[in-house]
């Protein structure tokens, strides 16, 4: 099974990126590159970048099972303000060369929210701008994760991840499936089968490069996206684990962006990363009902 979750990127770069996934057990990992919700960026330093090229061989983690995700402020939905659409293009484009600087070969991104225009627009936005940032020979690919629909954000269907990537002239793009998004998107998590029977009619099944496991905490078709832990959700351990030990899908990283735990019930602040449990808890194929204190408990 190729799991990890998503962990910091921080001063030492890939290198403390993957320090982290190990710590969890983890054979794949997805970091940002700075802070998901702003633009400032340190330079890579390729000393870090070696050494963990390095601690990878020995641990035996592919580049395909590493991924970055592209900051939230990005959004190449809404054309409203040019200035702020031009920006999303040039510093995802930086993203992409960053990437490329240290070896990632698949950049997650939201296709974006087209605010108040109509999604037919938002999607054409979207389009055009794929169009001036995909290059044929990019060594890392952007890959289109499909959304929960909230408020007005586009991705949220097959149909409309279709219509991006028919629209782009490369066919350097593929698309990462959120199993949290897809339930809150209406789609039925309990048979995945069915589920990619479904999407394959529309999109071929080598376009999925990575796949985000999550639970959700609102039903399917809620348009939420608030993410829950494996097995603490409306989707269910039952049919997270039968999701990724799918055969079809065996190849492709499965990345866990669960939330943190509190200290205790009481607490609002949530501290402790879940995924070494979590990640255990897949492997095995067996649900813990005492996950949460099992997780607090590893941290004292
Ligand atoms: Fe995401
Ligand atoms: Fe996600
Ligand atoms: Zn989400």
């Amino acid at each position: 099974m190729i799991i990890g979750s998503h962990v910091h990127f921080g001063s030492k770069q890939l290198l403390g990126s993957l320090e982290e996934a190990l710590s969890y057990g983890a054979n794949a990992f997805m970091l940002y590159t700075g802070a998901p919700q702003n633009t400032f960026r340190s330079k890579i330093d390729s000393k870090y970048t070696l050494e963990a090229l390095k601690l990878m061989q020995e641990n035996d983690i592919k580049m395909e099972n590493v991924i970055c995700h592209a900051p939230y402020i990005i959004n190449l939905a809404n054309k409203e303000k040019i200035e702020a659409w031009n920006f999303s293009i040039s510093f995802l484009k930086a993203e992409i060369k960053r990437c490329e600087e240290l070896g990632i070969k698949y950049i997650v991104l939201h296709p974006g929210s087209s605010v108040k225009h109509p999604t037919e627009e938002g999607l054409n936005n979207i389009i055009e701008a794929l169009n001036y940032i995909i290059n044929d020979d990019d060594k890392c690919m952007i890959i289109l994760e499909t959304m929960a629909g909230k408020g007005s954000e586009c991705g949220k269907t097959i149909e409309e991840i279709k219509t991006i990537l028919e629209g782009v002239k490369s066919s350097n793009i593929g698309v990462c499936l959120d199993t949290c998004h897809l339930n809150d998107a209406g789609y039925d998590m309990s048979n995945f089968d069915l589920f990619l029977d479904e999407f394959t009619k529309s999109i071929p099944l080598e376009k999925i490069k990575c796949i985000h496991v999550n639970d959700s905490k609102n039903v399917r078709g809620s348009h939420k996206d608030r993410h829950a832990n494996i097995g603490y959700g409306t989707i269910g351990f039952e049919s997270l684990i039968k999701i990724v030990n799918n055969e079809k899908l065996k190849n492709v990283p499965k990345i866990l962006e669960t939330p943190y735990i509190s200290k205790n019930d009481s607490e609002k602040e949530l501290v402790y990363p879940p995924y070494k449990l979590e990640i255990e808890m897949l492997k095995k194929g067996l649900f813990n009902p005492n996950l949460i204190d099992d997780i607090r408990e590893s941290y004292k």
